[in-house]
C-alpha cells in the first residue's frame, strides 16, 4: 500500500524517459520533462498561444455537450472528499489536502472538460524552503517554536487548482441621485449652530464596460479568500493545456461548474458596475434608484492554476498553507504566540504611560 502506483495504474498520460524507460516529471520552470533516475531532460514542444480562444458561455450553458471532454480516472480522498487526478509518475499517493494515502477503491472514471489553458509551475518544489523562511520571519506575533516547526512540515505538494474565467462586454442604464454637502447656519443667538446638509440631485446616465478574465475558482478544497490571497496571475504567459505540464503534480478536478461560476463572476461584475455608477454620479454621496445592464458577448475558458500546498500541526492543530506557483508567494494560516501579544501590549502601555508622564511634567 505504501506505493500505490505499483496497484492502480494512474491517469492515461504517462510520459516515459526514451533513454531509461521511467517515468517522467515535469520540471518547473522549463519547457522540459526531467527523468530523476538517469537525469535526462525531454523537451515539451508546447504550442505557443498566440491568441487566447475562448468559447461562447451562452451557446455551451444551452448545449453543455458541446464541451471538449475526457474519460479521466478520478481519485475522491475517504477522509476530506477532495477529488483530483495524477499520473504514474507521482511515487507518493496521497491526498494533497489531508495527507491521507490513497487507495485502490478510491479511484473511479469520469468524463471531465479539458482545461484550454494552464500556468505552468514556475517555482521548484526545492526552492521553496527559502520562500517559506521569508514568509515565517514576516510574520508578527509568531511563536518561535514555529519558525523551526513550519520548515519541517509535511511534503510539499504541488496541486494544479482549475479556475474558470469569464469575459462579458456590460451597458449599464441607471438612474440615481447626486448629494452635494453643504454647511449652513442654523438657529440664533445660544442655540445659534453650523450643520452640514446634503442637497440632491438627480442624475441618469450610460456605463459600458468590457471585463477581460473575471477569475472564479473551481476548487472545492481551497477556501476563495484563500485563492484571492494567492493572485498576481502572470495569465498572459499561459500555455496550451498540454499533459504533460501534469505530469509529477496533482490536479484538483473542478467542482463548481459553469454556470455556477458564471453566477459568481456577475455578481463580482455587478459590483464593479455599482462603483463606476457612483463614480460616474460623483458628489459627496449617491443614492442608485435603478439600473439595467445587458451582458453580451460573454465568453469563457477552464484554465489550471500552479498551487503549492503544505500543512503543519503546531500544539495540536493543523495548519494550511499555499504557495503561488508562480512567484513563491506564501499565504496561510498560522498560529499567534500570546506571550508576544501580551508583551507588546504591555510594551504599548509602558509606552503611553511615559508619554503621559512627560505631558504632565511638561510646565
Ligand atoms: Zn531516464
Ligand atoms: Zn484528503
Amino acid at each position: 500500500m505504501s506505493d500505490i502506483t505499483e496497484n492502480i495504474s494512474l491517469g492515461s498520460d504517462t510520459y516515459q524517459c526514451i533513454h531509461c524507460g521511467a517515468a517522467l516529471k515535469y520540471k518547473p520552470g522549463t519547457t522540459f520533462l526531467h527523468c530523476d533516475y538517469c537525469g535526462a531532460d525531454t523537451p515539451i514542444n508546447a504550442k505557443v498561444v498566440d491568441e487566447v480562444e475562448e468559447l461562447d458561455f451562452e451557446q455551451y450553458a444551452k448545449d453543455i455537450e458541446l464541451l471538449d471532454t475526457q474519460a479521466t480516472k478520478v481519485i475522491c480522498c475517504r477522509k476530506c472528499g477532495a477529488e483530483s487526478t495524477f499520473d504514474e509518475s507521482m511515487k507518493s499517493a496521497e491526498c494533497p489536502y489531508c495527507s491521507m494515502p490513497f487507495i485502490e477503491s478510491d479511484v473511479h472514471m469520469e468524463r471531465l472538460i479539458r482545461p484550454s489553458y494552464l500556468l505552468p509551475f514556475k517555482v521548484a518544489d526545492n526552492e521553496m524552503q527559502s520562500h517559506m523562511q521569508t514568509w515565517i520571519k514576516s510574520l508578527w506575533f509568531a511563536p518561535n517554536k514555529l519558525k523551526q516547526r513550519a520548515l519541517y512540515s509535511n511534503k510539499l505538494q504541488g496541486v494544479y487548482i482549475p479556475c474558470w474565467t469569464y469575459d462579458a462586454q456590460t451597458n449599464t442604464d441607471y438612474s440615481g441621485q447626486r448629494g452635494d454637502s453643504y454647511t449652513t447656519t442654523v438657529g440664533s443667538g445660544k442655540n445659534r449652530q453650523t450643520v452640514v446638509r446634503t442637497r440632491w440631485s438627480y442624475r441618469s446616465g450610460h456605463i459600458s464596460l468590457f471585463f477581460d478574465d473575471v477569475m472564479v475558482p473551481a476548487s472545492g478544497m481551497i477556501p476563495s479568500d484563500v485563492m484571492s490571497k494567492i493572485q498576481n496571475w502572470d495569465t498572459m504567459n499561459m500555455v496550451d493545456a498540454d499533459n504533460r505540464f501534469l505530469s509529477g503534480f496533482v490536479t484538483e478536478k473542478y467542482v463548481m461548474n459553469m454556470t455556477t461560476g458564471y453566477e459568481y463572476a456577475r455578481r463580482r461584475m455587478e459590483a464593479e458596475i455599482d462603483y463606476a455608477i457612483r463614480r460616474d454620479i460623483g458628489g459627496d454621496s449617491q443614492r442608485v434608484d435603478s439600473k439595467k445592464t445587458r451582458f453580451s458577448n460573454i465568453k469563457f475558458k477552464l484554465i489550471l492554476l500552479p498551487v503549492y500546498m503544505s500543512s503543519y500541526t503546531y500544539g495540536n492543530k493543523l495548519y494550511h498553507f499555499f504557495v503561488n506557483g508562480r512567484t513563491g508567494r506564501v499565504t496561510g494560516d498560522r498560529p499567534y504566540s500570546k506571550v508576544k501579544i501580551t508583551l507588546a501590549v504591555i510594551a504599548g502601555l509602558i509606552a503611553l504611560a511615559l508619554f503621559a508622564w512627560f505631558v504632565n511634567n511638561q510646565g
